[in-house]
């Protein structure tokens, strides 16, 4: 039997209803920003990839599916969201609009040839933010709390915010000639990956997961000495917006992050559950102040941040978080013979333009078992449809919770669902433990932890 390719995964059944549930909170979360949606292609020239997300990371270097199409052009799926969307910021003209800053997020999956393992696959799902057109920390600080937020409305309490400074050009070279003097003597001790970096990008070896715990990684210079005043300045005030917004964090001067764009900025909220190690990073961003000129746009400030769904949904899976997802249908309807079965089918599709999640027999079952079929499907009403109810334009509809029957001229059927579901409490209680009495849906706000 053919098989699915190694570390990509089927999405069906709860881990559906899930994923689609959380795209759609997160979307709707994002619109309160006014962000907008911004999708580019799946796969973009290889040279896009080399040049947005840097030579020397593991990304680059050693994680991308490349391929030649039949042209003979170099492709490559994308293995983030960032460096096609400043692609398509700088294609599309979008420094042009006079309404700065550009706010866009976008969603979909990412393909990276890792060892697959528990929260890391070979095809993965992002949802992102990447903001065009300011330098200003506050945007620093918007952006950390669309994150913080995103995983407070889900109820997630056990998160931490890292954040790190890499400082401007300036800095990073100071510093980059700090690293190289400190590490000279060391390069015997590092791996074979960390001598290349050594030459390319000294930065890179901080970040390295096989030296991390080297004594000679702790006692590095740190970047924080050798921050200019504008870069301390900014760092700052982002720490004072986000004190502003009640949003608690640690500065860790370890914090590097393994892409090569960032400027001044960087952070990571990670799952503070033991025994998650390295997946229990959840989300991760920054600032890039010259990614836009580096791929070929006019000098834009950029920042950003990409969070993995997978991870979310097993962190959450781990807390125990129960996501308010509706299960059940509205009505189940049981058409009595082959005869009255194209009237049933009218009856049903007008109630689901109607808005009614409506499900119909279609295994011809008998009455028995249709009502078990029917308590499986968790509906709140079951509609029989006989010969009589056909030629007398009726339906007998019954209350499958209080089991109450009534027979309903057919033209009143949507008012009567309507009257009978808008009603009773027919919705899961909210999980928000605010008492707050509402149903727990996203399309109101009571205030509770859930909206
Ligand atoms: P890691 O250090 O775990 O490899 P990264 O620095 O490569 O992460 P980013 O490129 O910043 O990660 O991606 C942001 C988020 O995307 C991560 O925090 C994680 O939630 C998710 N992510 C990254 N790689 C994978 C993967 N292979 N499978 C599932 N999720 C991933
Ligand atoms: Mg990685």
């Amino acid at each position: 039997m053919i098989q699915k390719p190694k570390g990509t995964y089927d999405v069906f059944g709860d881990y559906g209803k899930k994923v689609l549930y959380l795209e759609m909170l997160f979307q709707s979360l994002i619109e309160k920003y006014n962000y907008e949606f911004l999708r580019t292609p799946i796969f973009e020239a290889t040279e896009l990839f080399h040049r947005g997300v840097g030579e020397t990371t593991d990304i680059v270097s050693k994680e991308t599916y490349d391929f030649l199409d039949r042209g003979e052009r170099k492709m490559t799926l994308r293995p983030e969201g960032t460096a096609g969307i400043v692609r398509s910021f700088i294609e599309n003209k979008m420094y042009g609009n006079p309404s700065m800053p550009v706010k866009t997020w976008y969603y979909g999956p990412m393909f990276r040839y890792e060892r697959p393992q528990a929260g890391r696959y070979r095809e993965f799902y992002q949802l992102g933010v990447e903001v065009f057109g300011t330098d200003d920390p506050l945007m620093d600080a918007e952006v950390i709390s669309i994150a913080v937020n995103f995983y407070k409305l889900l109820g997630l309490k056990d998160v931490k915010v890292r954040i790190n400074s890499l400082g401007d050009s300036e800095s990073r070279s100071n510093y980059r000639e700090a690293l190289l003097a400190y590490f000279k003597p060391h390069l015997d001790k590092l791996c074979s990956d960390c001598n290349e970096r050594y030459g390319k990008n000294p930065l890179r070896i901080l970040d390295c997961k096989v030296d991390h715990d080297l004594d000679i990684m702790k006692n590095a210079p740190k970047m924080s000495d050798y921050l200019s005043n504008e870069s301390i300045n900014h760092f700052e005030q982002v720490k004072d917006y986000l004190d502003a917004n009640g949003i608690s964090y640690i500065v860790d001067d370890t914090l590097v992050r393994g892409l090569d764009y960032y400027t001044n900025t960087v952070f990571e909220v990670e799952a503070d559950i033991p025994g998650f190690g390295a997946n229990s990073v959840l989300c991760a961003g920054g600032r890039y102040n010259h990614l836009v000129e580096n791929i070929g746009g006019p000098s834009t400030p950029g920042v950003g941040f990409a969070l993995g769904m997978e991870r979310l949904i097993n962190v959450l899976e781990a807390s125990n978080i129960s996501l308010n997802i509706e299960n059940g249908i509205d009505l189940y309807v049981i058409p009595m013979n082959e005869i009255v079965k194209s009237y049933a089918f009218d009856v049903t599709n007008k109630l689901r333009m109607s808005g009614f999640k409506v499900e119909l027999d279609y295994m011809n079952r008998n009455l028995k078992s249709n009502f078990k079929q029917a308590d499986r499907l968790s509906t709140k009403f079951v509609a029989i449809i006989g010969e009589d109810e056909m030629a007398n334009d009726y339906i007998t509809i019954k209350n499958n919770i209080t089991k109450e029957e009534d027979k309903i001229d057919t033209a009143y059927l949507v008012n009567y669902l309507d009257e009978k579901i808008g009603q009773e409490d027919y919705h899961e209680e909210c999980t928000c433990g605010d008492d707050c009495n509402c149903d727990g849906s996203h399309n109101h706000d009571c205030g509770c932890n859930h909206h």
